[in-house]
């Protein structure tokens, strides 16, 4: 079934680590920006079936709960949202309240996902973040209270005077809270990000890369003996509660993103929107598509997707069914070069599916170049 991702480019404050599709919050721009999100979901379906929504940002929990209700009854009027869909809001701890958490669901989310990064006050500081660590501890109370059952925390490790420690510590504490589904991400100092300069000033450094991949088996570990299952490179969960809109971007599926800068994949396209809030409010209220760069993928181009995707899955990816999809014996395209990797112990050939061992996770990137 298809996915639908919709894009809030809005945040209170701009964190110098920050690479995503966002901008200051403008309450005259926000207004505008919804209303042009809610004419371009009513103008992209069909009746199609849909089974997860997924607010993604920038920071879509500063709109407000009626704002995201007016979103989702404009994705049931226009598409064919079953009745148990998955309905995600990604949310910052300072945006939260109970009242807040409690129009969330009356709103028809379903699902919460916190950028928490660390629960260590320090760390938070460096990273320009807004909140402190018992402000996070407070917005997840917050939403059980309200009611979510499926609420996920997103961790950040290998950031500036982290070491393997201060990690732990943030693990330990996230285990303490009691999510149902994490996600651990490695700190990516993009080009000219302003932290480089802030790390610079005050002689911050990030531990050796030794520490980074001790932080990520060390992290998973600790979970893996709390009861949580790795399901994904970089997410874990309890029974049942996997990501069922991110499972989609690793098994060959469809979705469509709508809002400034959203892609999609459907029907054998990809495309993006405009990226610009502005120019995309302009565009969607003029009555134009703000689609860019409309591609029809090559089967050559769906069929590696379909694997370097796949294999950030910890059951892997089934080779027999991707290559009876697009009509090639993947093994004897690509066994040449993966041969090495499973000799290195580090990719492992189980029936018909190709998987990563935990550490040939560490190694991804370079596995998954045999693809591309
Ligand atoms: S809150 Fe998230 S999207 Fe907004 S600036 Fe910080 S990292 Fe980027």
């Amino acid at each position: 079934m298809l996915g639908l991702y919709l894009h809030v480019p809005f945040c209170s404050s701009i964190c110098n680590y920050c690479n995503f599709n966002r901008g200051l919050f403008e309450s005259g721009l926000k207004d505008r920006y919804v209303v042009a999100l809610e004419r371009e979901i009513r103008q992209a379906g069909r009746g199609e079936a849909v089974d997860t929504v997924y607010f993604g940002g920038g920071t879509p929990s500063l709109l407000e709960p009626g704002e995201i209700g007016r979103l989702v009854q404009a994705c049931r009027e226009t598409f064919e949202v079953t009745s148990d869909a998955e309905v995600t809001l990604e949310t910052n701890p300072e945006t939260s309240n109970v009242q807040r958490m409690d129009g969330f669901r009356a709103a028809g989310v379903n699902r919460v996902s916190f950028g928490v990064q660390s629960f260590r006050d320090a760390e938070l500081r460096r990273l320009g973040r807004l909140h402190s660590a018992d402000r996070a501890r407070a917005a997840f109370a917050e939403a059980r209270a309200a009611g979510f059952d499926n609420i996920s925390l997103d961790l950040m490790m290998w950031l500036p005077e982290q070491s393997t420690g201060n990690w732990s510590e943030s693990i330990d504490q996230l285990i303490e809270v009691g999510p149902d589904h994490v996600s651990l991400y490695l700190l990516e100092l993009y080009p000219n990000a302003p932290l480089k300069e802030d790390m610079a000033r005050a002689g911050w450094s990030q531990a050796p890369d030794e520490d980074a991949a001790e932080m990520y088996l060390g992290g998973l570990a600790a979970l893996d003996a709390a009861g949580y299952r790795q399901y994904e490179i970089s997410n874990v969960c309890r029974a049942g509660r996997e990501s069922r809109h991110n499972v989609k971007y690793w098994t060959d599926g469809e979705w469509l993103g709508l809002g400034c800068g959203a892609h999609s994949t459907r029907g054998g396209e990809r495309w993006k929107n405009v990226s610009a809030t502005g120019e995309y409010v302009d565009r969607v209220t003029a009555g134009q598509r703000p689609a860019i760069d409309i591609r029809t993928m090559t089967d050559h181009e769906c069929l590696e997707d379909a694997l370097f995707t796949g294999l950030r899955l910890t059951a892997g990816v089934n080779v027999d069914r991707v290559g009876r999809r697009y009509g090639i014996d993947v093994w004897a395209r690509y066994g040449d070069d993966l041969q090495p990797f499973v000799e290195a112990g580090v990719l492992r050939r189980e029936g018909p599916n190709l998987r990563l061992t935990r550490e040939g996770m560490l190694v991804a990137n370079e596995v998954m170049q045999v693809f591309v």
